[in-house]
């Protein structure tokens, strides 16, 4: 059997009776420019170069041999290609807008922030799609209110679970035996199931407003060919050089240590084309109402090994009867304190010197975390909370820059309604 259809049956993991998840190697034969391989070293010729196989770059690159013997120029690889590409663009056919969501480390909020939008989106009336490519470590499930669910086969492909009538979601959790399951897979592995949930996942008759992908975090295999597989299915969105996605939110918190793994990130988008809508600065800082804050004495300096916040220190309702008496006012105040220190002009100061838009800033809010665990749409849930006007804000500028025409061709930025 040659590389190029190589189609691995996977047992093991919940498919309703007859799906199967597998994957083919043909992902390995697609591009980011030209027809690059997904997993070439940097600085490759390309498989159709006379040098294929043979270049400096190519010592140590997974492809050198099928480079060397021409397989992926032969005419069975070509058609193999072209096909794969016809396949993706069916399949995109009807989604709007691509967004990527970025983030240099993990724990910085990326898939709280790709919930949240396809939550906010989706009560706002837009039919929306959140699809998880963060293979080792899915939280969207959870995040939107569907863990434990399955996906179920039909004749049009897989059908994603909706999290509400607006929100459909696609997650490698749905698809796996037990939720908590450990997925330790290489790279050319997730790229395969990545574009089958590309070109197999049905997103229903009347398509997608958004289609948003919540990423692994870095830049990793997994980001080179989600980015190579939405320029073979949207080759009309590119302009050349250009990306299939229709851009990219990078999510950091304000410290170095993070922003200079964003930098990385930025970089990655300059490279592939891909155009960044803008930086969301999350966890800048925490905010609550002084209501809900919790009081404590400090019993730091007695033996009894109890730290501050143990229930024998917690005075809580004792302050805040005290304040509901003197001085009531301030039990509606927020409070804010730094949690992260920014340097060199934080996020917004980064987003200049990229010149790409700052989105703003979401604080630290424990309500944001709640609606994360509750699987709701926070928005919605805590409208006053400290950090829905700034997510609102958001989502505002995220609908100015990528508006989605009414069915007359009209631009639609106007926030909808049911
Ligand atoms: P990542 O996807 O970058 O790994 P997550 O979105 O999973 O990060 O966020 C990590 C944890 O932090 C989650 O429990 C999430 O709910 C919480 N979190 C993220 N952003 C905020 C915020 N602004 N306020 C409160 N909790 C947050």
């Amino acid at each position: 059997m040659t590389l190029d259809r190589l189609v691995v049956i996977e047992s093991g993991y919940r498919f309703n009776t007859s799906i199967r998840l597998y994957y083919s190697y043909i992902s390995c034969m697609s591009s980011l420019k030209g027809e690059n391989p997904s997993n070439a070293n940097e600085g490759c010729v390309g498989p159709t170069s006379q040098d294929a196989g043979k270049a400096s770059a190519c010592a140590g690159c997974p492809n050198q041999s099928a480079c060397s013997s021409g397989s992926f120029n032969s005419p069975a690889a070509i058609a193999a290609k072209e096909k794969e590409k016809t396949v993706l663009q069916n399949a995109l056919t009807n989604v709007s807008h691509v967004i990527l969501v970025l983030s240099g480390k993990g724990g910085v909020g990326k898939s709280t922030v790709s919930t949240q939008l396809a939550q906010s989106l989706s009560s706002r009336g837009y039919s929306v799609g959140l699809l998880d490519v963060d293979i080792c470590g899915p939280s969207i499930p959870r995040m939107s209110g569907v863990v434990g669910q399955t996906v179920h086969q039909s004749q049009q492909g897989w059908e994603p679970v909706y999290a509400n009538p607006n929100l459909a979601v696609m997650s490698i959790s749905f698809l796996l035996e037990e939720g908590d399951a450990a997925v330790v897979w290489r790279g050319p592995r997730k790229n395969g199931l990545i574009k089958q949930f590309l070109t197999e996942t049905d997103w229903g008759v009347g398509g997608l407003d958004y289609l948003i992908i919540d990423t692994p975090p870095g830049t990793s295999d997994e980001h080179i060919s989600i980015v190579q597989y939405l320029n073979d299915a949207r080759p009309m969105m590119t302009d050349g050089n250009g990306s299939g996605a229709s851009g990219a939110i990078v999510v950091t918190t304000p410290e170095e240590v993070s922003m200079a793994d964003v930098r990385k990130e930025l970089n990655f988008c300059k490279k592939t084309s891909v155009p960044v809508l803008g930086i969301v600065e999350n966890m800048s800082g925490l905010q609550m109402r002084v209501s809900d804050l919790s009081f404590f004495r400090d019993g730091s300096g007695s033996d009894n090994g109890d730290t501050i916040t143990s229930n024998s220190n917690d005075c809580t309702n004792d302050v805040l009867a005290l304040l509901k008496e003197k001085c009531p006012e301030v039990l509606s105040m927020v409070a804010a304190t730094d949690v992260f220190p920014s340097s060199g002009g934080g996020p917004r100061g980064m987003a200049e010197k990229f010149n790409v838009p700052y989105l703003g800033k979401l604080p630290l809010d424990p309500n944001l975390l709640k609606a994360c665990e509750e699987g709701t749409s926070f928005v919605d849930k805590y409208p006053s909370s400290p950090a829905t006007s700034p997510l609102n804000n958001i989502v505002d500028k995220l609908i100015l820059a990528l508006p989605v025409e009414d069915d007359d061709g009209e631009e639609n930025d106007a926030m909808k309604t049911d």
